[in-house]
């Protein structure tokens, strides 16, 4: 059997916890799994620190790890405590009927992150959701402007004393941005502290009321401000764009390692691979790979991960962009299909994370 991280899920299912009676993997004993080229690491979180059944627990999914992977497959634990575990879901207020919260991350810029944030988000609302994004690129932020709503302002208003801030709503979804607040010329002077709490304020005090699923558009790299968000909001998961180019996915390893940090610890959920190909409008059956073919699939089968859309090049994505209406919502073209697709894919993968889908159940892009 392929090692994968749904693979080694699928077995750990096979583990009952005895107090509760309940697979290891529904009971909220396994938090977490990591797998490398042949081992396992799996991430425990018992009711009590000391609990006299993790020796027993441990051995068992041992057991069914090497029985289904082979007796060299090394298996490694670590612990967190249920302390931790609260602490993680300790949900901002404004968030609390937020669903389910995707972080999308870039290794580097330029690579179309926003541009697949902003069709990711439209695309998951045309799907029927409820949806809100966060243009949480402070360096960067050009949501305003691929939302056509460069010139709107969100409303601050108080309610049982608190400030709240209202999101922008357009083509469905609500929108918050830093770029809403000042020049976008203004805002690589935005350093550090302040553009962190800039955007902490974005998250905890934007009026998001009840959504399935809000979209975090990080920015490019690593740094305090992915940080920030890490700690202080309940992360589903992360996607990564990237573009197929070799110096691109250099940055997508940093990228997810940063994420399944010990003192992060989110899942990545997949890739994205951006500018795939390009297709002329005159011959729609042929793919010309522009920057390289198949980096971000090759990368994610390498790693393990789902590669979870293929987004071509295409003049109209840019034109979209500078016209501000995202090009997911010119239907039945190759382009939206490409979006929408991808948004099922990460939908999916959420399911997974959330344990309300059977990790065998999912669909992934045929390689
Ligand atoms: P990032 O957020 O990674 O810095 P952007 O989303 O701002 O990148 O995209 C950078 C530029 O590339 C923008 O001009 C955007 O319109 C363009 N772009 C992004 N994806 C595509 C694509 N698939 N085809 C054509 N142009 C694209």
């Amino acid at each position: 059997m392929n090692l994968s991280k749904e693979s080694v899920w699928n077995e750990l299912r096979k583990v009952i916890h005895p107090s509760s009676g309940k697979p290891v993997t529904d009971a909220g004993i396994v938090q977490n799994v990591t797998v490398g080229d042949n081992s396992v690491h799996v991430i425990l979180s018992f009711p009590r620190s000391t609990d006299p059944l993790a020796g027993p627990v441990k051995k068992a999914i041992v057991q069914v790890i090497q029985s289904a992977f082979g007796t060299g497959t090394q298996v490694t634990f670590e612990n967190v405590t249920k302390k931790e575990v609260t602490e993680e879901s300790n949900q901002p207020e404004a968030l609390a009927q937020v669903k389910n919260i995707v972080a999308v991350a870039s290794g580097k810029g330029g690579v179309g992150k926003s541009t697949v944030a902003a069709n990711l988000a439209v695309a998951t609302a045309l799907q029927g959701y409820r949806v809100g994004l966060v243009d949480a690129d402070v360096y960067g932020p050009s949501v305003p402007k691929m939302f056509g709503a460069e010139e709107l302002r969100p409303v601050l208003k108080t309610e049982n004393g608190k400030e709240l801030i209202v999101p922008i709503e357009k083509f469905g979804i609500k929108v918050l941005s830093i770029g809403f607040f000042v020049n976008a010329s203004d805002a690589l002077i935005w350093r550090g502290p302040m553009a962190t709490s800039a955007l902490r304020q974005l998250l905890t005090q934007g009026e998001w009321g009840e959504l399935d699923y809000l979209y975090i558009d990080l920015p490019p790299g690593t740094g305090d401000v992915h940080l920030t968000i890490v700690q202080e909001v309940p992360v589903t998961g992360a996607v990564i764009v990237s573009t197929p180019q070799h110096v691109a996915l250099a940055a997508v390893i940093k990228g997810i390692s940063m994420f399944e940090n010990a003192a992060i610890k989110v899942p990545v959920l997949g890739l994205i691979e951006n500018m795939s190909y390009f297709t002329p409008p005159e011959l729609p059956d042929r793919k010309y790979y522009i920057f390289g073919k198949h980096g971000c699939r090759n990368l994610a089968e390498k790693l393990k991960l789902p590669l979870l859309g293929e987004i071509p090049i295409d003049e109209n994505i840019c034109q979209d962009s500078d016209t501000g209406r995202p090009s997911v919502l010119e239907q039945n073209t190759p382009v939206a299909k490409a979006f929408m697709d991808l948004a099922l894919h990460v939908m999916e993968q959420v399911d997974i994370r959330n344990k309300t889908m059977e990790p065998t159940k999912r669909v992934i892009i045929k390689h």
